[in-house]
């Protein structure tokens, strides 16, 4: 399905700023927003969001924007697929909500099922849906605990799993995310994830403070998201998944933010041929509606009964109408073999840009449209996602230093490159800033162009 919403002019050119920003009526949502939404929403910059339609973004003054955020990772089949869109309005005007907790609703089972079918594990799997990537990751440390009857837990720093306790508290990132809200979930513990080596967890962890045979479950992210994009290398979670086996320690893959077709491959875990033993989503799986799934090899599954857990929304029958549609449109639309191809032009794109600025771009990495460009520090990777805004790019930073890129599966390759051209921009101007502030730093990078362009393929 092509359909173009009557708003969106296919001419008009994409990004397409027309106002300051933020633009007057930004300016008064943002007024609003800051008397009385919580302070504690981590706001990147002032994007007031109206509407969208595949990678680009609407904002309330009518600016155009380009979106390599898909909503942190979440509109993967951009926004608003008429597939869809016209699936959530056939659903909400059949059936709004019946509880799967309780009665047998009809799509719960169906979005269970083309889960399980994705599922990188060899043999039977069973799926519970959530509404949040926070409550999947609640629900299979629960699992975890239940079925293996451990009560140790081990993840990784760098890694984010969400702000519930039981998430909080595996999220090893930022200490902020801690800050204030102790005591935390007793009987978890941290270790350094890819490229530091695994010894920690045998030498550190095993030897002083916690015997294996009490550990329930590792959770990890296949490649870590908000902690900055971070690819572990070859092996690395093979090496685990050992680590695993020879403890009878479950491995909790959450791909939360890598799955969903992100990375080139449905599940960014079967990059590396490893199984886990519980898989985690959310966030791309309904394409935006509020839809978390966790997926475990049957028997562990089989090992709690009725009542063990439940949820009043998870499942509902909108966001499972989203999932399946989502799930239809990644395969007949050939989503992933977008990711790659697009993942691989922008990787090599931000690797001559970085050839430009090597000081400055200490590393681009990535996956399929996962992303990461990495800075000298976290004040510079704040100011280029500045600086990409200002050009109607939609950015984020991540982790301690680096900016990340995570457009919807359906970007094309000229938003791709435009993509590129903008960032470049950006990455120019940030360079010409702190050239003229008399910072070394940029100094044995690139050239600055007249006008702050740089040189980008494409
Ligand atoms: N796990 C990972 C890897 C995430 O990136 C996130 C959110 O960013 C979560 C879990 C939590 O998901 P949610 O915000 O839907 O609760």
């Amino acid at each position: 399905m092509t359909t173009i919403p009557d708003w969106f002019d296919p001419d008009r050119p994409q990004p397409h700023l027309v106002t300051e920003l933020p633009g007057p009526q930004a300016r008064e949502v943002l007024a609003r927003d800051q008397a009385v939404t919580s302070p504690s929403l981590p706001r990147a910059y002032a994007i007031a969001p109206r509407r969208g339609h595949g990678a680009v973004v609407e904002d309330v003054d009518g600016n155009l924007f380009l979106d390599f955020n898909a909503g942190i990772a979440v509109t993967s089949t951009g926004h608003c697929h008429p597939s869809v869109v016209e699936a959530v309005q056939q659903q909400a005007a059949t059936l709004l909500h019946y509880s799967a907790s309780d009665f047998y609703l009809p799509l719960y089972g169906q979005m269970c099922q083309a889960l399980a079918e994705t599922a990188p594990m060899d043999g039977p799997v069973r799926v519970f849906l959530t509404n949040s990537g926070a409550e999947a990751v609640e629900g299979a440390l629960k699992l975890s605990r239940y079925a293996t009857g451990r009560q140790y837990v081990i993840s990784f720093y760098g890694s984010f799993h969400g702000r519930t306790y039981g998430a909080m508290t595996l999220t090893g990132s930022k200490s902020k995310y801690h800050k204030g809200f102790g005591p935390l979930l007793p009987g978890v513990l941290h270790a350094p994830y890819a490229p530091a080596s695994l010894d920690f967890i045998e030498e550190v962890l095993f030897e002083h403070q916690v015997d294996p045979s009490e550990v329930a479950a590792i959770f990890v992210e296949p490649i870590q998201g908000e902690g900055g994009f971070i690819v572990p290398p070859a092996g690395w979670l093979a090496r685990l998944r050992r680590i695993c086996d020879r403890h009878g320690i479950l491995l909790v893959a959450d791909e939360v933010q890598c799955g969903m077709g992100r990375t080139g491959r449905m599940w960014a875990i079967e990059h590396t041929g490893v199984q886990p033993d519980i898989l985690i989503s959310a966030k791309g799986i309904a394409s935006g509606l509020p839809l978390g799934a966790f997926l475990a090899r049957a028997e562990l599954m089989e090992a709690w009964g009725p009542g063990a857990h439940g949820s009043t929304y998870g499942g509902s029958p909108v966001p499972c109408a989203a999932g399946l549609a989502t799930l239809r449109v990644i395969q007949d639309e050939g989503l992933l073999d977008n990711a790659t191809e697009q993942g691989e032009f922008l990787l090599a794109g931000l690797r001559e840009l970085q050839q430009a600025y090597p000081q400055l771009l200490v590393d681009v990495r990535g996956v399929g449209l996962m992303i990461g460009v990495e800075f000298p520090t976290g004040e510079i990777a704040g100011q280029v996602q500045q600086a990409a805004f200002s050009r109607g790019l939609l950015v984020l930073e991540a982790g301690v230093n680096a900016v990340r890129m995570s457009p919807p599966l359906v970007i094309t390759r000229a938003q791709a490159q435009t993509g590129l051209r903008l960032f470049g921009a950006a990455v120019a101007e940030v360079a010409a800033d702190l050239q003229a502030a008399g910072n070394g730093k940029a100094e044995a990078g690139g050239e600055v162009a007249a006008g702050g362009a740089v040189a980008v393929p494409g």
